[in-house]
């Protein structure tokens, strides 16, 4: 094994989260896990517990409704520079929320979500086109002028086949949105093995800007933007997160405390300098 982005098998352990190894590569910096999912694990890992039952994921994730369709809304904004609306693929679409957000902006949409009861949530409520499946194992008729891959490159269990997926799938000179957490922010480096985003089996890839780039530019796209999501999180999340993340850590302890004041229903602007976004365009041959 060596690091997903290619090069020599140089890295080294850089901790254990969870009973697994989280390993950094000495050559891109890019840190990774050495797991291999069965289909089974993944189905477990994103049953209802991590929509509804906390720790890794959300606590309620329907109650974020009205904020996921705004951010969809705003990225459909944002990308409206580069493109004019038509069909985009969301990959983990969940219950469709965001789609919703660029459907709200003139976008046709397609989404594709591993969980059963999120997909019929969006389905049935949203009249959203979800599939239920994993991008591993989908095929599409349809080529796409955009693909979202917000808050799910993490957790792809097969990076290399997923983002071949991708590439054929992008139409020439169409688009890719991630959004993801940088393992190189402040509050990853400060935090160490208990930053959220360490939280495998959930998630398997831990990117910087650095490597979020190497891994698009090997799939054929190159950079156009990059910048920072205004995330607003409801407290409730915000509670669970620090309930979670906190209760292993000796040092840390302390924060737990902070779970008490925030009102469960409040919108908190979540402090987001670890996570950014970037827009991607696939090169022309
Ligand atoms: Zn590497």
């Amino acid at each position: 094994m060596g690091c997903p982005l290619g090069g020599k098998e140089a890295y080294r352990q850089k901790f254990v989260v969870n009973g697994y190894s989280i390993m950094n590569c000495t050559e891109c910096q890019h840190a990774f896990t050495d797991i291999t999912l069965k289909p089974q694990e993944i189905k477990e890992i994103y049953s209802d517990r991590y929509f509804y039952g906390g720790k890794y994921g959300y606590p309620d994730y329907t109650l974020e409704k009205d904020i996921l369709i705004r951010r969809g809304e705003k990225y459909a904004k944002l990308l409206s520079r580069h493109l004019q609306p038509g069909l985009l693929l969301d990959v983990g679409a969940a219950a469709g929320f965001i789609m919703k957000g660029f459907e709200n902006a003139g976008w046709r949409t397609m989404g594709i979500e591993p969980n059963e009861h999120m997909a019929v949530y969006g389905r049935e409520n949203l009249h959203m086109d979800i599939r239920t499946g994993t991008l591993e194992e989908a095929s599409f008729a349809q080529s796409f002028d955009l693909v979202l891959l917000i808050q799910v490159i993490a957790h792809l269990f097969d990076l290399g086949k997923s983002m071949k997926h991708v590439s054929e799938k992008v139409k020439e000179g169409g688009y890719v949105l991630v959004e993801t957490w940088n393992k190189n922010s402040l509050s990853a480096r400060l935090l160490g093995q208990y930053w959220h985003e360490y939280s495998p089996p959930s998630t398997l890839n831990f990117f910087s800007k650095k490597s979020l780039d190497l891994l698009m530019g090997h799939y054929g796209f190159r950079l156009i933007s990059r910048g920072r999501p205004g995330k607003k999180i409801l407290g409730e999340h915000a509670r669970s997160l620090l309930r979670y993340k906190f209760e292993s850590s000796k040092s840390l302890k302390w924060l737990k405390g902070l779970e008490r004041i925030i009102p469960q229903k409040a919108r908190i602007p979540y402090p987001s300098e670890d996570l950014f976004y970037a827009i991607y365009q696939k090169n022309t041959k």
